[in-house]
């Protein structure tokens, strides 16, 4: 529906009424223009601390062929845990489901013990923020590109998200602080610099549950490194559940909980340092990569 090449005056009238996780959604999974229709549920999210729960879930998105299959586990409110697994394995499909664009054929998800059908889209879309991150910048000032996060917010409010995500002092040493445009007809920036943004966009929402994208295109170690170290700054502030989408085992190696998905069920479950012991599918991924990544070195 929404195009990422928004006119210049997307920020006018129709702003407040478009619904912000499904852009952001849609730039991230790049979903289709057509879904079946979700029906909206009755209540609004009461949040107690963003647990997550999937029951014997069973999704695909044709008949003939299952993703998700039988697909349960339960993510304490508060932890951090990333989904791995090989290309088209469901990892982003858990997450669609997550915030509803989908519903599992069978079984069902629940937010803190609240079934997700039965509640309000908007209230379960808001409660989850999406950091992907590769997200392309709107064609409009750094300041309006954080304030997508909550239309709501003050600006005092959007400095302190800056502040959190630590952009504040970059963007202040901006010529044009935070009336700089950005996006690609403004100001190139590095991907650090676009990744904070994006963090300080999410951060805006002060979701309970936090959602890292983490993308296949790979960045230079040093750009890498400090969004890593960023994004576990802001995660030690924030009280919050925090789900990683990792395609490099090395970003993700110090969470509570690695879920290890084959043919849409979880095949391993446990830290980086139980994995390896386990020898099997994580321990694999994570041998292949290592060489690579070695490799990759040796070769510079
Ligand atoms: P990657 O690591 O490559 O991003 P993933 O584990 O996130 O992959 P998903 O995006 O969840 O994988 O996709 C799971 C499978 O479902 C893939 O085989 C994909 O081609 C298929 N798929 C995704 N979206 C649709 C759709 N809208 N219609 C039909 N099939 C789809």
């Amino acid at each position: 529906v929404f195009q990422l090449s928004l006119p210049l005056n997307f920020l006018g009238s129709v702003y407040r009424e478009m619904n912000q996780a499904v852009i952001d959604m849609d730039m991230l999974f790049n979903l289709e223009k057509v879904r079946p229709a979700i029906a909206d549920g009755p209540n609004k999210l009461d949040l107690k601390g963003g647990s997550i729960r999937f029951n014997q879930v069973n999704f695909g998105y044709v008949k003939e062929r299952p993703i998700l299959r039988d697909l349960s586990f339960e993510i304490p409110p508060g932890s951090r845990v990333a989904f791995v697994g090989p290309s088209g394995c469901g990892k982003s499909t858990i997450l669609r489901l997550l915030f509803r664009f989908y519903d599992p054929k069978t079984g069902n998800i629940e937010i803190d013990g609240q079934p997700l059908s039965q509640l309000q889209l908007e209230s379960l879309r808001q409660s989850i923020g999406v950091v992907p991150q590769d997200m392309p910048l709107f064609n409009a000032s750094v300041f309006q590109n954080i304030m997508y996060g909550n239309t709501s917010a003050t600006p005092a409010e959007v400095y302190a998200a800056a502040q959190k995500a630590n952009i504040h002092q970059t963007i202040q040493q901006w010529p044009q602080g935070y009336n700089t445009q950005v996006g690609e007809r403004g100001l190139m920036i590095s991907g650090g610099e676009k990744q904070r943004i994006a963090l300080a966009r999410a951060l805006l929402k002060q979701p309970p549950i936090l959602l890292f994208d983490e993308g296949t295109s790979a960045l230079d170690v040093a750009t890498e490194q400090s969004i890593l170290s960023n994004i576990r700054r802001v995660l030690n502030q924030q009280q919050c559940t925090a789900i990683f989408i990792a395609h490099r085992l090395r970003t993700i190696m110090d969470v509570d909980v690695i879920y290890v998905l084959k043919d849409g069920q979880v095949v391993e479950h446990g830290t980086h340092a139980q994995l390896l012991q386990e020898n099997g599918v994580y321990r694999n991924m994570w041998n292949l990569q290592e060489a690579q990544f070695s490799g990759h070195h040796h070769h510079k």
